[in-house]
């Protein structure tokens, strides 16, 4: 019988990799996409004629209910939140309304209408903020240190509690920074592969950066939502860190990428301290031991193969359409 997946966050990368993943296999799929009177379904505008878009909102319980009655999904996918940073301390409520009780809705909603979907909630990293240890597990306390982390904290729990009380079967996926060429350029990853490229075709002469010594455990998206995948296909719900377990700096990714194009990159970079963030994360690196042993999960692409991959999309991109 052909598995049912609704999926929130269907226009953002990793839902639009999620898509693209479960269609692979055979699932019919249902988005979850809030009206709104600008478009920004760019993502996947090639998968339109394969997914069923539905209209909801997490502010909104009914509108959550009766999508989950409706689709009776085998899965769910919660990727959906107001997911920046910065932005969460601009707009503290608004990221708590999405990110933390919206996931209280969509757990009542399946509790309610659904109870033995599978579901996955997308935890972060950023639920450990300044942790007490490095590399962090599974059972490593949350200590958050912006509303986003503090909201991400709130509904991993709310998972974890309806499971206990409920017994359904939801699981978290703590994810650190994934990447991919889908990402905005706001995020350091791609706005160092895109303006490398830029100077590259000559369109762009130098590239600001912040903090250069600031390190992350970056992996790429579509190895992350392989393991979103995998959590849901066991039969014990389970909490799972996903990573590449390994750390770079900024600066190690700027030198690769300008090496990628065979550029120096100390010709172009400089330091703005309008980059720069008042509260680093100290060493926030995962430890995927669990689910290598669990899940058999491992990250498919290296550090250097991921800058390699996006630098030659932007460098593509660009050339097609400058
Ligand atoms: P996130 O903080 O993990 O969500 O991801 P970002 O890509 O926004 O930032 C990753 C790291 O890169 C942070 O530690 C930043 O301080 C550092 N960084 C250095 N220069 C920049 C920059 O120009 N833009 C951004 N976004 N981050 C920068």
């Amino acid at each position: 019988m052909t598995k049912k997946a609704l999926i929130t966050g269907l226009t953002g990368q990793d839902g639009s990799y999620l898509a693209e993943l479960l269609l692979e296999k055979g699932y019919q799929i249902y988005g979850l996409v809030r009206r709104s009177s600008t478009s920004n379904l760019e993502r996947i505008s090639h998968l339109f004629n394969q997914i069923q878009i539905v209209s909801g909102d997490l502010l909104d319980q009914s509108s959550l209910m009766d999508v989950v009655n409706d689709c009776q999904p085998d899965e769910i996918y919660n990727l959906a939140s107001q997911s920046y940073v910065p932005l969460s301390w601009k707009q503290p409520a608004l990221t708590a309304e999405y990110t933390a009780l919206g996931v209280s809705r969509l757990l009542e909603s399946i509790r309610r209408c659904k109870p033995d979907a599978k579901f996955y909630q997308a935890s972060s990293s950023e639920v450990f903020g300044q942790p007490d240890e490095s590399p962090q597990t599974e059972r490593t306390a949350f200590r958050p240190r912006n509303p986003y982390g503090v909201a991400k904290a709130y509904a991993h729990w709310m998972t974890v509690n309806y499971r206990q009380q409920y017994k359904l079967f939801g699981c978290c996926g703590i994810t650190y920074t994934h990447e991919s060429p889908r990402r905005g350029t706001e995020f350091v990853f791609r706005k160092i592969t895109r303006t490398a490229a830029m100077i590259k075709l000559g369109l762009a002469n130098e590239l600001k950066l912040g903090n250069l010594d600031a390190r992350r455990d970056w992996c790429y998206a579509k190895d992350a939502v392989c393991a979103m995948w995998m959590m849901l296909q066991q039969e014990k719900p389970d909490d799972y860190i996903i990573a590449s377990g390994e750390t770079h700096s900024v600066r190690e990714l700027v030198e690769c990428a300008f090496n990628c194009l065979g550029l120096d990159w100390q010709d172009y970079v400089s330091v703005d301290p309008a980059f720069y963030r008042p509260d680093e994360p100290v060493q926030l690196v995962g430890c995927i031991y669990k689910i290598k042993a669990q899940l058999g999960w491992k990250p498919q692409y290296s550090f250097q193969q991921l800058v390699e991959l996006m630098v030659d999309r932007d460098l593509k991109e660009l050339s097609d359409n400058p």
